[in-house]
């Protein structure tokens, strides 16, 4: 284990979970998903943390999260990256994670209500890309968002199972992908332009 390792895993214990969650707050350390509304889940701790250990990330990385939910797992990417965009399609989801994550004093997240299939055009290429919401099949422009040399990672499958996959842009821009493991993820909605 490399000692950033050690750190991201460090950091995280001591990050508490329960501030981000509304309900089943003394519940927080259960290594299980909750509901956080609108049909929509935290996901289980172990997950978050192999998620991160998994994108390899490096202190000068340009993060984009899909996804922001309870804004736990990007509280983890900021902590770890140069910056993070992080992109939420449903409104309160988004207010209460930017007012959360503003309180918890971030200074190098960026919120965007939207669509996330479309990425962040204007604040793209990225070095790195964390989807936490289930896809089909890997969105067109997140790839095109994916600096060469960049990596993603992203539930892909149908709506009740995904394999959790990593998706590597090497130098010359050619894309390769492995499967992690088998994971249950809430969907992606909508789809491309
Ligand atoms: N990492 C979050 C996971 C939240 S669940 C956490 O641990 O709290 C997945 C999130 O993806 C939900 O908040 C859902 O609203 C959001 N989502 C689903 N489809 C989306 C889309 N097309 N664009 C942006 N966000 C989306």
């Amino acid at each position: 284990m490399t000692s950033l390792e050690k750190e991201i895993i460090r950091y995280f214990e001591q990050l508490d979970r329960g501030y981000f969650m509304d309900e089943n707050k003394e519940l927080a350390f259960w290594d299980q998903a909750f509901s956080i509304g609108y049909g929509q889940t935290i996901s289980q701790p172990t997950l978050v943390l192999k998620m991160t250990l998994e994108l390899d990330l490096f202190p000068e990385s340009r993060v984009l999260e899909v996804g922001t939910g309870s804004g736990f797992q990007t509280a983890l990417l900021a902590a770890f990256s140069a910056s993070v965009y992080t992109v939420e399609r449903i409104g309160s989801l988004h207010e209460q994670a930017k007012e959360r994550l503003g309180e918890a004093e971030f200074t190098n997240i960026h919120f965007k209500h939207g669509d996330g299939n479309q990425g962040w055009k204007e604040n793209a290429p990225f070095d790195r890309i964390m989807v936490t919401a289930a896809a089909p099949d890997v969105p067109e422009s997140l790839i095109g968002q994916l600096k060469n040399g960049g990596k993603m990672i992203i539930p892909i499958g149908s709506p009740h199972s995904q394999n959790l996959m990593l998706i590597e842009k090497d130098g010359e821009g050619e894309i390769s992908s492995s499967a992690i493991e088998p994971v249950v993820f809430v969907g992606l909605v909508g789809g491309e332009e």
